[in-house]
């Protein structure tokens, strides 16, 4: 589950990490005592406006706006609110801002990026940081990898001092900063294990001229399976930021992804759902979504899955694949029938039912009236499925 910077913020704050504060507002109606406070308190004439999206690459894509007074800075609020903010992690479409942040501008003298995260490979967590912050890091990885230092922690041992300090040695940073650096690094770490995040990131982590370490910008990603001994960390969740199909499909325990193309597929398993998509996108064809509906799929099910993924309007066609083991395919069939006569559907359904009780799922299909495309094996039913959704041409 991802959150958005300033409730990112808040939870360093409580765990000791410097940060730089601001307002966050909803309406315009609160400019004004925002910015009131940024000069007051902050004791700062010139701002920054930020759009709150859970997404990054906000300054890239306009919605990071220096503000060298409070006339620019109303101006960009108003830009900025209700934007629809273009990052390359929002998708094509874009998020709408319905928050933004106003803070002080700070005098940058050095940006830098900090994460902690797990190493699958290596089955210990890794902090990384480089020098290079502010930037995309995926691209500093790709081209510069030597400037990304990596320290690994040893699960029994926990966080070092010596760790931190070669981090911070490799950065460059000496005296004061240095000092600050690790302390914030030990509480970093900390806050990684105890909000069981997946990824915790701090980019950029900045030095100021007044020679101050604190965090300019932080992103969480919290593991969804530990959210319920995270009750303070789900308060934070904001569903507006989630793809609407998805919440929806969660609420019926549904594993369910949505992508860009125009195939609606209804799998049972991740392994065959992944399969699923690799042979429609080998048959010249571009999954809609990934949809598990599980080993124990029923009609219910077999209902809800249909619903979401027909309220995708990009569906052209959709492909059933089901491999009847635990589930059986009768029952399954019953659902498609149920789903298809309830749901007034008007898209081409392509049914490719194997293993457990399939030939009596394909009687009960052939017999109830209803129009589908019946397949037989893989490949046939990519193959209908493509040609289906692109017309039959
Ligand atoms: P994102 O990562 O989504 O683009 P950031 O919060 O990291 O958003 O801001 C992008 C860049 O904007 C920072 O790397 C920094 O250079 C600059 N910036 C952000 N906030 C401030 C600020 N308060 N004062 C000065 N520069 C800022
Ligand atoms: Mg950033």
């Amino acid at each position: 589950m991802k959150i958005h910077e300033y409730q990112a913020k808040e939870i360093l704050k409580k765990y000791g990490i410097p940060i730089q504060d601001g307002v966050v507002i909803t309406e315009l109606s609160e400019l004004q005592a925002a910015l009131d406070h940024v000069e007051k308190e902050l004791n700062s004439k010139q701002f920054v406006v930020k759009a709150q999206i859970h997404a990054g690459g906000r300054g890239l894509g306009g919605g990071v706006k220096f503000s060298p007074d409070r006339a620019k800075a109303e101006e960009n609020a108003k830009n900025i609110l209700g934007m629809t903010l273009k990052t390359h992690q929002t998708g094509p479409d874009g998020q709408l801002v319905r928050k933004i942040m106003i803070t002080e501008a700070i005098d940058i003298a050095k940006e830098y990026y900090v994460a902690i995260t797990l190493d699958r490979a290596k089955g210990k967590n890794v902090i990384m940081a480089s020098t290079e912050g502010g930037m995309e890091i995926e691209e500093v990885a790709a081209k510069s990898p030597e400037k990304i230092l990596k320290a690994w922690i040893e699960p029994g041992f926990g966080l070092q001092a010596f760790q931190a300090r070669q981090l911070g040695f490799g950065l460059g940073l000496e005296g004061e900063q240095l000092k600050q650096f690790s302390k914030i690094l030990a509480k970093l770490y900390t806050c990684f294990l105890q909000t069981d995040a997946e990824i915790a990131e701090i980019n950029p982590l900045v030095v100021t001229d007044q020679g101050n370490v604190l965090a300019l910008d932080a992103k969480f990603n919290f593991d969804g399976n530990a959210l319920y001994r995270q009750k303070e960390i789900l308060e934070f969740r904001d569903i507006h930021e989630e793809d609407p199909t998805e919440v929806e499909a969660a609420k019926f325990n549904l594993n369910y992804v949505k992508l860009e193309g125009n195939v609606g597929c209804m799998v049972n398993g991740a392994g065959l759902a992944m399969g699923t998509m690799d042979i429609i996108k080998f048959k010249g064809g571009e999954p809609a979504n990934f949809l598990d509906v599980g080993g124990g799929a029923n009609v219910e099910t077999v209902k809800n899955g249909f619903r979401i993924i027909l309220s995708d309007p990009n569906v052209k066609a959709v492909l059933i694949n089901i491999f009847g083991g635990i589930v059986r395919c009768d029952r399954v069939a019953n659902g498609i029938v149920e789903a298809v006569k309830e749901l007034d559907l008007n898209v081409p359904v392509v049914v490719r039912l194997a293993g457990t009780n399939a030939e009596l799922a394909k009687e009960i299909l052939a017999s109830s009236g209803v129009a589908i495309i019946p397949a037989d094996g893989l490949a046939d039913a990519a193959e209908k499925v493509v040609a289906a959704a692109t017309g039959g041409q």
